[in-house]
């Protein structure tokens, strides 16, 4: 592995910026990388060479030309794989959609190409964003870079080993009830929720589109409060986005934080937690109390129920933005089939996992006639309630933190036969994205065996500065952000 592979994006960045490296040099250090540990860890569907090198090329040439770069312009990105990037295939690790070319760019992929960001590969992840392990994927199992026995998180798996394995030192995921935080912390890295709204959906496929947000991955804050300035902003083509400025993120790390007022979220650190994250939760309360902060614990009487609500919301949103994979506009169609109903019928049959058959159910009972107000009339107005705990929360406290997950990566297979012991590796999370709120998980230490323990930070809505600002505070009074990972 060349020097250059374990630098952050911010110092690969200054490289190609000062002239140390070439942007496509620093590409064909990013695929040998690559190519040494990705048949142990997997993390890509497939590799964009092409559209990577030509992105590469146009960043030495305008180096060349002594022209200005645009912000990250040739450090390698992994694009999780259910955001499109024109002509490459979007599968969403299903196999309903294992021959489907992106027919247009995500806005994302967009402002990437624009930034002249080069896109390295498709990153694995659980079919259609379902699952906290990437096992659902239907092509590969993701391992995790610290423990190739583990898991690395889901359902942006693939994005966080990606990082975590030096393939890249960025990537995109996409954070429904916690697939960028919780990945990010089993592996070790940065993994950042914005605000609902903050960037666009637009090329993503949906899964419940009222809670997903697309977001950074990295190994320090301040490459991923880069990345969110090259992908956040309004867009006409996502009529949920906002239409707020975007900060410079990364200008506002080192802001003074005199009379921070800390919020310890109570009902998170009930039994269940493993001793050594709850160990590495104090010292982090420690640390933020030893910074002058004011720590209050705080309760949010309704985010005890954030599973059962969001399992609903989830649900009965994925059955309806499914509908839509019918075998007739998209990807696998069943063979020999006597009529359209068998067509139908059969192609989802077949072509869907089945986690995403337990969740289509799910949403369709859910929203059936007789049950929608006992179930998501029900659901939509305790999301209110945990939204209107999290307004008085910040009444009191500028932020909320909370162990990222009550435990550490997971051996592969020991949640498999339980769904419900899966989805509760998400309770720290959801509530979140049921609030709209950023979020964001630190590398807060690690376990006795070695495995990535993550402290999650929550803010206010769009004050994602803020958000980057308290976890920088962290990162850099402690050293776990420097160690790597060795597959
Ligand atoms: N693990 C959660 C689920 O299975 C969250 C997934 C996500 O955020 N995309 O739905």
């Amino acid at each position: 592995m060349k020097e250059i592979i374990k630098k952050s994006a911010a110092e690969q960045f200054n490289a190609i910026k000062n002239k140390e490296i070439k942007a496509v040099e620093l590409l064909d250090a990013t695929y040998e990388r690559i190519e040494e540990v990705e048949n142990k860890v997997e993390s890509f569907n497939c590799l964009t060479k092409d559209i990577a090198y030509e992105t590469a090329k146009k960043v030495d040439e305008k180096v060349e030309k002594g022209e200005e770069l645009p912000l990250l312009a040739g450090v390698p990105l992994a694009l999780k794989d259910n955001m499109n990037l024109v002509g490459y295939p979007t599968t969403a690790s299903s196999k309903i959609l294992e021959n489907f070319i992106s027919p247009y760019n995500a806005t994302v992929t967009q402002k990437l190409l624009n930034n002249l960001v080069p896109i390295v590969g498709k990153a694995n992840l659980d079919e259609f964003a379902m699952g906290s392990s990437t096992e659902n994927s239907a092509f590969k199992k993701t391992k995790n870079p610290w423990n190739l026995n583990k898991v690395p998180g889901g359902s942006s798996g693939g994005s966080a080993a990606a990082v975590a394995a030096l393939e890249a030192p960025l990537a995109l995921g996409s954070d429904t009830g916690g697939s960028i935080r919780l990945p990010g912390s089993f592996c070790g890295c940065i993994g950042m929720k914005p605000t609902y709204g903050r960037v666009s959906r637009y090329g993503l496929i949906a899964f419940a589109s009222s809670l997903d947000q697309i977001g950074p991955f990295s190994r320090t804050v301040e490459d991923a409060a880069m990345l969110l300035e090259v992908i956040a902003g309004h867009d006409m083509h996502d009529s949920t986005s906002l239409d707020a400025p975007v900060e410079q993120y990364s200008k506002n790390l080192n802001n003074d934080t005199k009379g921070l007022r800390v919020g310890i979220m109570k009902e998170l650190l009930v039994d269940g937690i493993s001793d050594d994250v709850r160990k590495s939760f104090e010292h982090a309360v420690e640390f933020y109390k030893s910074i002058g902060a004011e720590i209050k614990e705080i309760s949010l009487p309704h985010i005890k129920y954030s599973i059962g609500i969001y399992y609903i919301i989830a649900t009965a949103e994925a059955s309806s933005n499914l509908a839509r994979f019918d075998g007739v506009r998209y990807g696998y169609r069943a063979k020999d089939c006597k009529n359209l109903l068998e067509m139908y019928t059969k192609t989802r049959a077949e072509g869907f996992g089945d986690e995403v058959k337990r969740r289509i159910m799910l949403g369709t009972y859910a929203l059936s006639s007789g049950y929608y107000d006992a179930y998501y009339k029900k659901a939509q107005k305790m999301r209110t309630l945990i939204k209107q705990d999290f307004d008085k929360a910040f009444e009191q406290v500028d932020v909320l933190i909370s162990p990222t997950c009550p435990n550490t990566a997971f051996d592969f297979g020991s949640k498999t036969e339980d769904p419900l012991s899966m989805y509760l590796t998400d309770i720290a999370t959801i509530c979140a994205n049921l609030a709209g709120i950023p979020g964001l998980s630190v590398p807060a230490g690690f376990d006795k065996d070695g495995m990535p323990i993550g402290l999650q930070i929550l803010t206010p809505v769009l004050s994602e500065s803020l958000l980057f600002n308290v976890a920088h505070k962290f990162e850099q009074a402690n050293d776990y952000y420097k160690q790597i990972a060795n597959p």
